[in-house]
């Protein structure tokens, strides 16, 4: 069994959506985590997660998006995520964490840093494990998720230095590889000595990838790649992998 553990169906029309499950399940992927960025985004992937049992849903708030909140709103977007969290087809807590690139004010990024504080607690008293996102302040999220004691994370894209994902791999976290790896030969290099039972796959669709729309079923090109870089069978990714989605999400 497969799984894409960062998508935003949110984002596809009715019809790429039903496209996009049935290529799915042809292709072994039993289950999608769908990312919440914005209030809009959690509101329709709760609803996706109860209308397809293919679909789980993850509540959070981008990091840019939740910038912008006064102390007020933050209270009552904190309710919220505590309540939806508790449903059954909400699995995880994301996409959360720091985006430094469009945030370059020091209280920008203090504030950024309040804030995936609070998720990590919000994961940590749930047991749902966190979705992160972290562009321009990777090394920051490593030592945000160390300090709140983070007990489980997945850290999305999370591949740019290879000491730095062995640390997360160190403290349990999992990184999630996507469509990046078919081309980019550091991440190819990084990925062949980064241990089988802490990764994981996405496709982060429908984000292009080569002026391409990334769908789920496109996590197969990113599986075979890997089973071709570790010199192991699909099947043996496929087991590893249904033992570590349900360690993690079940
Ligand atoms: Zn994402």
């Amino acid at each position: 069994m497969f799984y894409d553990v960062h998508c935003h169906l949110d984002m596809l029309s009715e019809k790429e959506l039903k496209e996009a499950l049935q290529k799915a399940e042809q292709n072994n992927i039993s289950q999608i985590i769908s990312c919440s960025t914005s209030f809009d985004s959690n509101a329709r992937n709760l609803a996706l997660a109860k209308m397809f049992p293919e679909i789980k849903a993850a509540i959070g708030l981008y990091p840019l998006e939740a910038m912008e909140l006064n102390d007020e709103e933050l209270k009552k977007a904190f309710s919220f995520f505590k309540s939806k969290i508790k449903e059954e087809t909400s699995i995880a807590v994301g996409e959360v964490g720091l985006d430094f690139k469009f945030a370059k004010k020091a209280e920008q990024q203090k504030k950024q840093i309040e804030i995936f504080r609070k998720f990590i607690e919000l994961s940590n008293e749930t047991g749902k494990p966190l979705i992160i996102h972290s562009r321009f302040a990777q090394k920051q999220v490593l030592e945000t998720l160390e300090a709140e004691k983070a007990e489980k994370a997945v850290l999305h894209s999370f591949v740019d230095s290879e000491r730095l994902m062995k640390r997360a791999a160190g403290n349990g976290y999992f990184v999630s590889v996507g469509l990046a790896i078919l081309e980019n030969n550091q991440i190819q290099k990084d990925i062949t000595r980064f241990p089988l039972e802490n990764l994981l796959f996405e496709t982060d669709s429908p984000f292009r990838f080569n002026n391409e729309q990334a769908f789920p079923h496109k996590l197969l090109d990113i599986v075979s790649k890997v089973a071709e870089l570790k010199k192991i069978p699909i099947e043996e990714i496929g087991r590893a992998q249904e033992i570590s989605f349900k360690k993690l999400f079940l």
